[in-house]
């Protein structure tokens, strides 16, 4: 059966009678609109730990843009549904005031360096800081043993995975493949978002990750990238933020695939106001 919380005291209690039980917990935050990618992580999790506790929470810290917040799809009920279905222990729901008890959001004080500065950082001011504070805030709440992220906010992971190792956090930080729909795009909430003809030219993200990486065999990096703006430009309704091919380690840039172990092409692009992003990794 699924227990289900709103309150930080509530959830946090009944967790820790659980972990003085010896129990392990698995953990799974998100922001809802639950799909076929998040389900993946509460199956990884549901393999590897005694206990699954899912998150729910449209953190208005991380955006940048306050219409991309209000327009950010939400759906309580069903989510509750499907999470119940995927047998998820425990659900955490909490309100904004739960979360940010006075309203008070500054953000953490942690320097995230580098990481941050790069791909999404670039055009979303402030959003990784945002992320790393609720991310502590759950951590604080739920006391995972494990946390589950997905390859499609690659940045996302190898941002919380350095805060958790340069804060000797007691956590381990488990990457999971990106779930794609039938024609290769990948999982989102914002896919809803989509008119069904911006849902067919957003197909043309990931087609065109696939076909930069048989070109890297060939053409060098630089060409790539550029020959990648240009495709996804050349169809409607779907306009390139940026192509990227970094070090999948540190994604730092890279000029040519020789000596880096393993490369990761990023992309952000923006179908009719909704913005994706996709990556596949080089190796
Ligand atoms: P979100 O609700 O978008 O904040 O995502 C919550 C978690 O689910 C994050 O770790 C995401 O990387 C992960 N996730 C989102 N979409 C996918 C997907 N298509 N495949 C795998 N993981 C995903």
């Amino acid at each position: 059966m699924t227990q289900f919380f709103k309150k930080k005291d509530q959830i946090s209690k009944e967790i820790k009678i659980y972990k003085e039980k010896g129990k392990t917990i698995g953990f799974v935050p998100t922001m809802g609109s639950i799909h076929e990618g998040h389900l993946s992580l509460v199956k990884q999790a549901k393999k590897e730990n005694d206990l699954v506790v899912v998150s729910i929470f449209v953190n208005p810290i991380q955006f940048d843009n306050k219409d991309d917040y209000k327009n950010y799809p939400r759906s309580e009920e069903a989510d509750t549904q499907s999470l119940r279905r995927a047998n998820c222990d425990i659900i955490f729901m909490p309100s904004e005031e739960e979360m940010y008890p006075k309203g008070d959001k500054e953000k953490i004080k942690y320097k995230i360096g580098d990481l941050a500065k790069k791909l999404e950082g670039k055009f979303r001011k402030g959003h990784f800081s945002g992320v790393i504070t609720i991310v502590q805030k759950l951590f604080d709440i739920v006391n995972p043993d494990k946390a589950y992220f997905g390859q499609k906010d690659y940045q996302q992971y190898l941002i919380i995975d350095k805060y958790v190792k340069d804060n000797k956090l007691p956590i381990e930080i488990v990457l999971c493949p990106t779930v794609r729909e039938k024609d290769g795009l990948a999982a989102s909430s914002r896919n809803i978002l989509l008119k069904s003809h911006e849902r067919k030219s957003a197909a043309i993200l990931y087609k065109t990750l696939n076909r930069a990486r048989i070109k890297l065999n060939s053409q060098n990096i630089q060409d790539v990238k550029t020959w990648a703006m240009k495709y996804i430009n050349s169809y409607p309704n779907i306009e390139a933020e940026y192509v990227e091919i970094v070090n999948a380690k540190d994604l730092s840039a890279l000029k040519t695939l020789d000596g880096a172990e393993k490369a990761v092409i990023c992309a952000a692009v923006n179908v009719g106001g909704v913005r994706l992003i996709d990556n596949i990794m080089v190796n």
